[in-house]
């Protein structure tokens, strides 16, 4: 390691910058967000490095550096000018001085290097690659910052608050270490990034006070895996799965979205088939409790938004009755995932004003819909489940007296590599779909928005 990573104090402590151009302002600023008193010299200094130290505790120095600008209680140097003769000259003074010195020309004398910063006061994550590209470590900073929820720095000054007391109430380091795993990943820790600090602090009073009983309790993720597009999935469905110890998943999940999930996990496929269920619905429910019973970390996961044709209402039905902590996660539903990759807007100002989200499974061989609310004009339907009755539910919107020309798309597998839009009309569509042989799952859409998917369809037209 090139360069050792440590967390320095600087508040109050004086810095020195050399130059007063834009890196200039670039590292005083970062200074300064650090509490440190910044003083700056050069000849020539631009005029926002000039505001924002006369707005400071520092000290602008419009001179030529010399040997006698060092002074021995700067805390740190930074030689910031475009002059590599200046940078030297100020490199050799703070040598001579033993200040800690940062050169912007040459990162290979420094002693020390600014990393990029996520700032999430008091969570700080510093990123370097030892001066070798800037670049790559600004990109690496970008895809953490993704990772750690917003409110991560806001966590940590809370959980901090209780420091002392756990370590009093815990003295044992082992115990007292899976006591914080336990409140940073769980429900203590998701309500608090749910903005309800108020529900964690009492969580963790009440985990305090049944030690043995908060260590043993599980809880359960209702997560939307979105419609198979593994980058469709929400960064905190990423987050929860990464945390799983049992993962519950239907059918409908893709299997790259599956690859995602924490490797240590214990996979339980649940899925259903249409006509053939594969696990009844109380037996998952009973799943969900056990597993949170044992302790675990437990994902459902689900094709979608769990809440849309999910089941998911009554997952956490059972889960409330039995006071078992869970959380629903939305997912991108079919709905939203197909018509984006298919070009079919499901509302536009000159076609459709709403949008109405519809079963079409078969009920005792038979359609049940209300077809006089859905054939009102200007709107945009969606089928769910629908491939098995189509037929039916075409000659149905006809018969009530939707046009038979009506522009409708059958997207298969929507999202995914394999995702297939048939565009065709009420009337023809029942025969086309049969040869061309469309399967499960796809989504059946209506309106004369279908129209505009010649135009929009990006997907299929990479
Ligand atoms: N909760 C899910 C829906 C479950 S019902 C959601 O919000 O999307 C199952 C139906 O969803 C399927 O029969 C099909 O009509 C639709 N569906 C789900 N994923 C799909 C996909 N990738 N492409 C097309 N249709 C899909």
């Amino acid at each position: 390691m090139k360069y050792y990573p440590l967390f320095y104090k600087l508040e109050n402590k004086p810095c020195l910058v050399i130059g007063g151009g834009h890196i200039a302002l670039r590292r005083a600023t970062s200074l300064l967000t650090a509490g440190a008193v910044v003083d700056v010299q050069a000849i020539a200094i631009c005029e926002p490095l000039k505001q924002l130290i006369s707005a400071s505790k520092g000290q602008l120095i419009e001179s030529a550096f010399s040997s006698d600008s060092l002074r021995d209680d700067y805390a740190l140097v930074v030689a910031a000018t475009d002059q590599p003769q200046v940078n030297q000259q100020v490199a050799d003074y703070a040598r001579q001085r033993n200040i800690p010195l940062n050169r912007v020309d040459e990162p290979q004398q420094c002693d020390f290097i600014f990393p990029s910063i996520i700032d999430r006061e008091p969570l700080t994550i510093a990123v370097s690659n030892s001066g070798s590209s800037p670049v790559l470590s600004k990109i690496l900073k970008q895809r953490i910052e993704q990772f750690v929820p917003a409110a991560y720095g806001e966590l940590a000054s809370f959980v901090g608050e209780y420091r002392a007391q756990v370590k009093q109430e815990i003295p044992n380091m082992q115990h007292r270490a899976d006591f914080w795993q336990r409140v940073l990943q769980g429900h203590i820790a998701e309500a608090f990034l749910a903005g309800n600090r108020q529900a964690a602090s009492q969580k963790i009073d009440k985990a305090l006070a049944s030690l043995t009983e908060f260590i043993g309790q599980g809880e359960v993720y209702l997560i939307g895996a979105g419609p198979g597009d593994p980058e469709l999935l929400t960064l905190k469905a990423f987050r929860l799965l990464q945390q799983a110890d049992v993962v519950l998943y239907d059918r409908l999940v893709s299997p790259e979205v599956m690859a995602l999930v924490n490797k240590t996990a214990e996979l339980l496929y649940v899925g259903k088939r249409r006509d053939q269920h594969a696990v009844p619905q109380g037996d998952i429910n009973q799943l969900l409790i056990d597993h949170a019973k044992r302790g675990k970390r437990v994902v459902r996961l689900k094709g979608g938004d769990p809440f849309i044709f999910g089941r998911g209402g009554e997952e956490i039905e059972t889960l409330a009755a039995e006071a078992i902590p869970f959380q629903v996660i939305p997912g991108i539903t079919a709905a939203s995932g197909c018509s984006a990759y298919a070009g079919i807007p499901l509302t536009h100002r000159d076609y459709a004003q709403s949008v109405q989200f519809v079963t079409g499974q078969l009920q005792d061989g038979s359609v049940a819909l209300n077809w006089k609310e859905l054939i009102a004009p200007g709107k945009t339907l969606v089928f769910y489940m629908g491939l098995k009755g189509l037929p039916v539910i075409c000659q149905g919107l006809i018969d009530n007296g939707m046009k038979e020309d009506m522009p409708c798309a059958l997207v298969e597998k929507g999202t995914t590599p394999s995702q297939r839009v048939m565009v065709s009309t009420l009337g023809e569509l029942p025969t086309l779909m049969r040869e061309q042989n469309i399967a499960s799952p796809s989504l059946f859409i209506v309106g004369d928005v279908v129209m505009l998917s010649k135009q929009l369809n990006w997907f299929n037209k990479r």
